[in-house]
């Protein structure tokens, strides 16, 4: 190497490695930053971003009753006004709360803005209220994520259900079988909201394809949102085609 080339390479080098420390120093230091709690922004004691207590008892709906098939929260009246015309194929339905403020801005924000690791928090505050409600009998073996069809998939770049699902099996000590679910059409619940109940189960008729793997399987079904609740019903529709012994849904919010 040339003499005259020696300081430049040197100080590139140098610069390079500063750099590099400058980096190392960000990473550390976001990793001794405490992880605050994604609503109030309260550092998480366990040094993990949850949802802290506080945030969670006053998350709208959390404390409704909520139909077992369904999770839809009941009125007065007691009983579920969807379940009782159009009874739900899953055999019960948990939701964390309603899709409102400040839960909806969250899902919205891992669904549309790339917020991937608010799937944590919200996975955890589920797999909590799972691990509390959940009747023994229906204790599910595997968790499959609601999939997105192909297109979306490539347009959003990951699945947010499956972030949620991967979370929950994490945390619940339960398989995940992300692949036994298939999409092949039928686009977001949202799209179908303003339909008719017939048209948007028409419309996701067919949509989802379950592989056999699931025949006698206990399934945890798991979507960030149910609205109007037809993906799920098609989804569970499917897996009980499939011979699944049993199908719950779980799901971080419930459109009330
Ligand atoms: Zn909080
Ligand atoms: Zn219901």
């Amino acid at each position: 190497m040339p003499a005259a080339d020696r300081p430049d390479t040197t100080a590139h080098t140098l610069a390079q490695r500063a750099h590099t420390l400058a980096q190392r120093a960000r990473g550390l230091g976001a990793m001794l930053l405490p992880a605050a709690c994604p609503l109030c922004e309260m550092p998480a004691p366990a040094g993990r971003a949850l949802l802290c207590r506080w945030c969670v008892a006053a998350l709208p709906g959390i404390d409704a009753r909520r139909c077992p098939r369904c999770a839809l929260a009941l009125g007065a009246s007691g009983t579920c006004r969807v379940c009782r015309d159009h009874p739900a194929p899953t055999d019960d339905a948990i939701a964390l709360a309603d899709y409102a403020a400040p839960l909806d801005g969250l899902v919205r924000a891992l669904k549309y803005r790339d917020r991937t690791a608010l799937a944590a928090p919200l996975a955890a505050a589920l797999a909590a209220r799972v691990a509390a409600c959940q009747p023994a009998p229906c204790w599910p073996e595997l968790v499959v994520p609601v999939p997105l069809s192909e297109a979306r998939l490539r347009g959003r770049g990951y699945n947010q259900s499956l972030l949620i699902a991967r979370g929950l099996a994490r945390r619940l000590d339960l398989s995940l079988a992300a692949d036994t679910l298939v999409r092949t059409g039928g686009d977001a619940d949202m799209h179908l909201a303003g339909r008719p109940r017939a048209g948007r189960e028409r419309a996701l008729a067919g949509a989802f394809t379950a592989s056999t793997r699931l025949r006698g399987r206990r399934v945890a079904l798991v979507d960030d949102v149910m609205t109007t609740g037809a993906t799920l019903r098609a989804a569970a529709r499917a897996i009980r085609a499939a011979g699944a012994a049993a199908v719950s849904a779980w799901v971080v919010a419930r459109t009330p």
